[in-house]
């Protein structure tokens, strides 16, 4: 799976601490090490929603459509996915999962192998790839891009980051939170992801 930040609000924590500082109108006590005790003192307070100044957009290409099916439920997000309806994905992978043996991953490759036959047979027959589809296994790889506010993303790194997570949308939220620690220590500087 490749995720990569396509945008991110210019120094965002800069901005939420600037937005933040008008309530008590303490714009002059402006610093970089007093906005950062600012942000960290507003998120362990639960005043979070200073956080939704800024933003990030990820492109994310090789997730199955398991997982994407998981990572599309945050309400508070918002999407494009590659549509199956539109677009040919005879040439999509399967995500492989880390619990497969090699020889039952061989297993599934063959089955992939014959599914994707029959797509094909069955475009070539006249039926729409809307429907074509329906053979396809469910760990046909699908693209996305995916947007958020960096109090939602913290929402999500945070929950699909547990050890109560699937393993391909917690290897998603390290890669989201690798990249938004770079560009926001302070605000996912707490975080971390279940190993
Ligand atoms: C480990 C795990 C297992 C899961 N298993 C299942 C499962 O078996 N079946 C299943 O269907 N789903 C499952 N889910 C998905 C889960 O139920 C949610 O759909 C998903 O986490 C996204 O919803 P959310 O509330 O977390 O946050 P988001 O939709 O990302 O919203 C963020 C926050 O905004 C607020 N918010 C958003 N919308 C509203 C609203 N309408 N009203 C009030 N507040 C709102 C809430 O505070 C919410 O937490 C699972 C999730 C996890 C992490």
């Amino acid at each position: 799976m490749v995720v990569e930040l396509i945008y991110v609000t210019p120094d965002p924590e800069g901005l939420i601490a600037r937005c933040a500082r008008v309530s008590h109108r303490s714009e002059a006590m402006s610093s970089p090490e007093g906005d950062r005790e600012l942000v960290r003192k507003l998120i362990s307070r639960g005043h979070e929603s200073v956080l939704e100044f800024a933003s990030a957009t990820f492109l994310v290409e090789g997730m199955s459509r398991a997982a994407a099916n998981q990572l599309t439920r945050h309400r508070l997000a918002s999407f494009v996915q590659e549509s199956q309806r539109f677009v040919d994905v005879r040439d999509r992978g399967l995500v492989r999962p880390p619990s497969f043996t090699d020889a039952q991953w061989e297993e599934t490759a063959a089955l992939h192998r014959r599914a994707v036959e029959l797509y094909e047979k069955l475009i070539a027959e006249g039926v729409p790839k809307e429907d074509a589809r329906y053979v396809l296994p469910i760990g046909t790889e699908t693209g996305l891009v995916v947007s958020a506010t960096l109090r939602e993303w913290r929402h999500i790194t945070r929950l699909r980051g547990s050890r109560a997570a699937q393993w391909e949308i917690r290897l998603f939220a390290k890669k989201v939170l690798v990249i938004l620690k770079e560009h926001a220590p302070t605000v996912f500087g707490d975080l971390e992801v279940a190993g």
